[in-house]
């Protein structure tokens, strides 16, 4: 047995028993990560060193009886939350050099558990993107297909959980960046409800939508992953004071009498047939297992992309405003007035989807534009929280596709920035509407690729999408299913 194929829960159980220790696991990782890495380059940065440090560290306090619930378990980080005294990119060239000062509340709350942070992984620029093809320090490739993409936001995330790298991940998903790369890559990834998670030491990209999120090799491990980073937190205004009880607690349950929602717009034109049937074979193992389906309507989520892709950048480009080369990360040393400073830093610094976003934003919040833009955005978004609420009267979560397919060709979308906002039309209601959203593998394209099934629950009611996922997991037996990477 290699430890790197381990999840969480068999690692904890075997470091228990004393059949491992922290130093195997982490050390098994590390080599997997040199023995990958030139194909998967789901890397940032890696802390060899450190981790294994740290390792040593957690054997000690299990020895003393002092270990956390994720003592000794290799996790990576998206490498926009500060981890401090590393360097926090955000996968741009605006941040190289950004060393953050301080550690965000969900990596504290990582290391106080125990986890050993292994590295930071590769994103999309700021977190702006589908596919992770616009990370400045390489792309991640798909560990299921050589030459795909693993998704995006958060594909660095993705492939090191799906390629044997390490055993979680830690992403933030905005519309979509921890459901659909972990859809694309074969593992599980949870969107929490708005305001569940700290997004304190999370570098913002549209602070209403994004939420800090786990991507895992099954979905106890989610629960797991979940019961360490939910939270209130006073240093995050918009976190909220709730119990989190504990998420494994109801995987077990049974999905007996739940009533669950199939939205019909979400299953139109443009669904690949692969992907349509995989989630329709996801209802079908609900509704087996005893759940009571039931056909429903989202009437608006076809105005969910342009909502989205006008509240989103309008965030960004205020959130982005701060990188003018005075503070924080790169600064352009040539220029001889002030303006020219700001104008060449960010016109060097920034990638060409961050400056479209800043485009866009700053025109949507412009005066004279910003009632027919941002404030129209603004009502639709009222609108299909509407959608929601009505829809969580009749049923208790709702099920479909993460994306209308499975990861295409790199290079494949690179000219055409439209069709890839409108590839995350089924992701980006969840975080209009802060409700919580979850992949869990669903099986697999006829070219071997992997699809995810979403799962979407009111408010706060992550324990309900936890429970039907654990219930299609056991059928599918995709549980921490790891793809052969050809040397
Ligand atoms: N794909 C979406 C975008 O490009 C979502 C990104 C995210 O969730 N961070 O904005």
């Amino acid at each position: 047995m290699q430890p790197y194929t381990l999840t969480i829960a068999e690692s904890l159980d075997h470091l228990q028993k004393k059949e491992l220790t922290s130093k195997d696991l982490v050390e098994s990782c590390l080599q997997r990560i040199n023995k990958t890495e030139t194909k998967l380059h789901s890397f940032i940065s890696v802390f060899e060193e450190k981790a294994m440090r740290r390792a040593e560290e957690e054997d000690n306090k299990r020895q003393q009886g002092q270990s956390g619930s994720l003592s000794g378990i290799p996790i990576s980080i998206k490498d926009l939350l500060c981890a401090k005294d590393t360097a926090t990119t955000c996968g741009s060239k605006m941040l190289e050099n950004f060393i953050s000062p301080y550690n965000a509340t969900v990596v504290e709350k990582l290391e106080n558990e125990g986890a050993v942070i292994i590295g930071k992984v590769a994103m999309d620029e700021f977190a702006m993107g589908s596919t992770s093809e616009t990370c400045a320090f390489g792309v991640p490739d798909n560990p299921w297909k050589e030459g795909y993409i693993t998704g995006g936001s958060s594909g660095g995330s993705a492939s090191s959980v799906a390629g044997g790298q390490c055993l979680a991940s830690l992403g933030s998903d905005t519309g979509g960046s921890v459901r659909q790369p972990a859809s694309l890559c074969g593992v599980v990834g949870l969107k929490p409800t708005y305001g569940r998670v700290s997004r304190y030491g999370l570098v913002a990209f549209a602070s209403s939508l994004d939420q800090v999120g786990p991507l895992t090799r099954d979905v106890r491990d989610c629960a797991l992953m979940m019961n360490c980073i939910a939270g209130y937190d006073e240093k995050d205004s918009t976190s909220v004071k709730i119990d989190k009880g504990d998420f494994r607690q109801s995987l077990e349950a049974g999905v007996k009498g739940l009533k669950i929602g199939v939205p019909r717009e979400y299953f139109g034109e443009g669904l690949n047939e692969d992907v349509e049937k995989i989630v329709r074979n996801g209802v079908a193992i609900l509704e087996d297992a005893g759940a009571e389906v039931m056909d429903v309507s989202m009437p608006h989520t076809e105005y969910c992309v342009a909502a989205y892709y006008l509240i989103a950048p309008a965030e960004a480009s205020s959130n982005l405003a701060r990188y003018d080369g005075v503070v924080y990360g790169y600064r352009d040393g040539t220029a001889d007035s002030l303006m020219d400073m700001y104008k060449q830093t960010r016109s060097q610094g920034f990638g060409d989807e961050v400056k479209r976003r800043i485009l866009i934003g700053t025109y949507a919040l412009s005066s004279g534009y910003y009632d027919a833009y941002y404030k129209k955005a603004s009502q639709v978004r009222t609108i299909i929280l509407n959608d929601y609420k009505k829809v969580f009267e009749q049923c208790d979560a709702i099920i479909s596709p993460v994306a209308p397919t499975a990861a295409w060709k790199r290079g494949e979308s690179a000219d055409d920035p439209l069709a890839l906002y409108l590839s995350d039309i089924f992701s980006l209601s969840a975080n209009l509407a802060g409700v919580p959203g979850l992949s869990v593998p669903g099986g697999f394209t006829a070219d071997g690729l992997p699809v995810g099934i979403q799962l979407q629950g009111p408010h706060f009611r992550e324990d309900i999408l936890l429970k039907l996922a654990y219930n299609i997991e056991k059928s599918t037996n995709l549980a921490n299913v790891l793809p052969e990477i050809q040397q």
